[in-house]
């Protein structure tokens, strides 16, 4: 049975999309930080698809604790194929750049941007020999358009934008796809303090996106019927530009 791995299952987009490919057969690598009752009450969820659900708590912005966690999982674990991996684990902390201190710079940085070198690094290889994998980052209109308050998230989800790019173009011959997606506003414990009465006036669809949206999108990405799409970043966000 194949697995995927998706970080930051425990809640929101990643746990929506956990759910999706364990509908889809897949067993699932359940990533999360801190969150362990929500970590749980997902792995039940996805165990109920009849599908395993192997939780690994570690934190993405911190390389050590990935290699020591992810990477022992794969080394112990020989035979098992990491077919698909989403890079969804983030964070936002937003605020004027000129009140930004280096903490927040680097937090930021280093849990949505630097995660996806040194999680893909783990299981880059192993999709390389075998000639398949799925790898989809999510990132966010936010990298692609900018927001003020967010020079640090901006700065991370652009980053992964054209590492998108690039790494589609290394591994292509290899029969693995890269791509991101991007949403707009969805709704989840990141924007639930947001007033979405007032910010769906923005919005052409005049709501925000729900996780089991952009989990449909992720899933169509993960499955043999996008083999032709790589090096895309792919919008999710009502029109919202
Ligand atoms: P969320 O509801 O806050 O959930 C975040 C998930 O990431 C949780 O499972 C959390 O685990 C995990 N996580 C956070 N920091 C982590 C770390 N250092 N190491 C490992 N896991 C970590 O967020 P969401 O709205 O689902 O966001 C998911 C992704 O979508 C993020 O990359 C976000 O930037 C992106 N996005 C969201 C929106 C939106 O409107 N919601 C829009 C655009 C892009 P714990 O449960 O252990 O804390």
């Amino acid at each position: 049975m194949k697995y995927a791995l998706v970080t930051g299952s425990s809640r929101g987009i990643g746990k929506a999309i956990a759910l999706k490919l364990a509908a889809l057969g897949y067993n699932i690598l359940l990533n999360y930080n801190s969150n362990q009752a929500e970590a749980l009450a997902t792995q039940s969820a996805i165990e109920a698809f009849g599908r395993k659900a192997v939780l690994l708590k570690f934190d993405v912005a911190d390389k050590t604790e990935i290699k020591e966690v992810l990477g022992n999982w794969t080394l112990n674990n020989p035979d098992e194929e990491i077919e698909i991996l989403v890079n969804n684990a983030g964070i936002r902390d937003d605020v004027l750049m000129m009140w930004m201190t280096d903490n927040q710079w680097e937090n930021v940085i280093d849990t949505n941007l630097n995660s996806f070198f040194y999680v893909t690094k783990v299981v880059l290889d192993k999709m390389i020999t075998r000639k398949y994998g799925r790898i989809i980052n999510i990132v966010s209109l936010s990298g692609l358009r900018g927001l003020p308050g967010q020079v640090n998230y901006s700065a991370a989800k652009a980053g992964i934008i054209g590492a998108t790019k690039v790494l589609a173009q290394e591994v292509a011959r290899r029969g693995i796809t890269v791509n991101s997606i991007a949403p707009g506003f969805i709704r989840t414990d990141m924007t639930k303090e947001l007033d979405e009465k007032e910010l769906k006036g923005v919005i052409p669809m005049q709501r925000f996106g729900t996780a089991e949206e952009v989990a449909d999108l992720a899933s169509f990405i993960a499955s043999d019927k996008a083999s032709y799409i790589t090096g895309q970043t792919i919008s999710i966000n009502g029109g919202l530009y």
